[in-house]
């Protein structure tokens, strides 16, 4: 075992992710989740070796708990002495952070401030920084942005109709997130793919439990689905993505919703769960629609058609496409849904070859478009954990 882990942390409001992975083999020593922090049975699950393991916490105990128990755990399996560095993902940099850094307490009020546009996620995640800097005192912590990656961005295309203000004095413009990802899978299909970077243009969907698309030309971020915050743009599994804005003040004035019910409306009420009325999880969804199930079926085809919409608006920028990447649990997974994608997208010049579809499911890369075709589609599995682990290896070796 090479000394150049890290611990890979990705601190949700009330869950805490973990890893331990070497940025040299993208190997993971450790990996696990823990769950429901703060509330009535917390819990930690984890894997080492090949095996799983459960460990109940106190009613209550929360996240610093939680820290100091993986600390216990990656002590006494040896894996500490290993480590040099804790890497955290965070959610919103603004337009502060460009790429991962080293948190020292500068960044720490850069990401205090920058709470103000990500309340669900950046508190979360600085409950994460500040636990594990305390746990791991000796070792440098890096902070590594879902948002860096977008801030290549013009401002043609970050920028709202709105007036200039709110952006000046505000910062309210669009962000882009799932940066991390859209960036590992663009290189990973570069090379893959034989492209020089310096004349490619990809476009990457991100398709998880959140879904965005990125337009990448010549290896930056020139625009992506998701705005201000991670509910603009395309159909999520409880998330909305574009609304008329006029919505909002029609279920205030007319229906008599709060500002908090609107909010929950449209991030936690909508998407494929409000269409179907059934879940918001695409695995039932394409079952039931497979069974005849009239709303599922019209929840996956405004899901697909939104999808594909989005993806040939982004010919735009790029001037024409090279690739188009699927990845996520939906991307990497659903050959119905890239099916049903690159059917639409056939006057790009991409036709979907039905064997390579279904072959490339459950973590197996590959390119699922017939050769020859103009605009190749592939599937490629992210992994943040790895660019994460990667970055802080590396920010802290030139410490
Ligand atoms: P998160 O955004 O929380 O990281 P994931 O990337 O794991 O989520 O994606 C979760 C989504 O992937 C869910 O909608 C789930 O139904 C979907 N998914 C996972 N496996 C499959 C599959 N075999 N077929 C279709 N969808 C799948």
């Amino acid at each position: 075992m090479s000394s150049t882990h890290v611990l890979v942390l990705n601190c949700g409001s009330s869950s805490l992710k973990f890893a331990i992975i070497d940025p040299n083999t993208a190997q993971e020593h450790l990996s696990g989740l823990a769950e429901r922090l703060g509330e009535s049975n917390p819990q930690i699950k984890y894997k080492h070796q090949g095996q799983k393991h459960t460990v109940a916490l106190n009613a209550g105990e929360a996240h610093q708990i939680a820290i100091d128990k993986l600390v216990e755990l990656v002590k006494s399996l040896g894996l500490d002495k290993e480590l040099v560095a804790v890497g955290h993902r965070v959610v919103h940099g603004g337009e502060h952070f460009t790429q991962s850094v080293l948190i020292d307490d500068t960044v720490h009020q850069a990401i205090v401030k920058t709470a103000d546009l990500a309340p669900l996620h950046n508190p979360a995640n600085l409950l994460g920084i500040d636990a594990a800097t305390k746990a791991f005192s000796h070792l440098p912590q890096v902070a590594v942005f879902d948002t860096a990656f977008h801030q290549s961005m013009s401002p043609t295309a970050y920028l709202y109709a709105l007036p200039y203000e709110l952006y000046k004095s505000h910062g309210i413009r669009r962000y882009g997130f799932h940066g991390t990802s859209h960036y590992f899978v663009s290189t990973q299909a570069i090379k893959a793919l034989g492209l020089e970077q310096k004349s490619s243009r990809i476009i990457t969907a991100h398709l998880g439990n959140g879904c965005s698309v990125c337009a990448i030309k010549d290896g930056k971020s020139v625009d992506t689905s998701m705005g201000l915050t991670p509910l603009e743009g395309l159909i999520m599994g409880t998330r909305s993505g574009d609304i008329d804005p006029g919505l909002f003040s029609y279920l205030v004035n007319q229906l008599g919703y709060s500002v908090e019910q609107v909010d929950t409306l449209l991030n936690k009420q909508s998407g494929l769960q409000g269409i179907s009325e059934l879940s918001n999880d695409c695995r039932t969804i394409e079952e039931a629609a497979a069974d005849g199930h009239p709303q599922a079926t019209l929840a996956l085809d405004m899901f697909c058609y939104r999808l594909a919409k989005q993806i040939a608006s982004f010919a735009v920028p790029l001037g024409g496409v090279d690739a188009l990447v699927f990845t996520g649990g939906i991307g990497e997974n659903s050959d119905v849904i890239r099916a049903k994608v690159v059917e639409q997208l056939s006057f790009l010049g991409m036709e979907i070859d039905a064997q390579a579809n279904l072959d490339a499911r459950f973590g197996k890369e590959g390119e699922i478009t017939r050769s020859g075709n103009t605009t190749k589609a592939l599937v490629i599995p992210t992994n943040e954990e790895w660019v994460i682990a990667h970055d802080a290896a590396q920010l802290a070796q030139e410490q």
